[in-house]
């Protein structure tokens, strides 16, 4: 058996093996899904990241390189990627 890796928010890579990211649906931290299961629009889960990634990179709220890195980060995740 190959191992088993450790699974991640398919719209914001968040670690699904905490139990303060699971949620309704499989595959998706709970910030990334509406209570009735459906994954949130793109707009809305992009505000999330968005304040994820100004607390936790300690980034201004203005920092040039904000919204730029914002697209680049969900052009890789496997929900948002194109
Ligand atoms: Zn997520």
């Amino acid at each position: 058996m190959p191992p088993t890796l450790p699974e991640h928010c398919r719209s914001c890579a968040a670690p699904l093996a905490n139990p303060d990211f699971q949620g309704p649906r499989e595959h998706y931290c709970k910030y990334c899904v509406a209570p009735d299961g459906a994954v949130k629009p793109r707009a809305e889960a992009r505000a999330g990241i968005r304040r994820w990634m100004i607390q936790a990179w300690r980034l201004p709220e203005d920092d040039p390189t904000l919204e730029r890195r914002l697209d680049d980060y969900m052009n890789a995740m496997p929900h948002w990627g194109r």
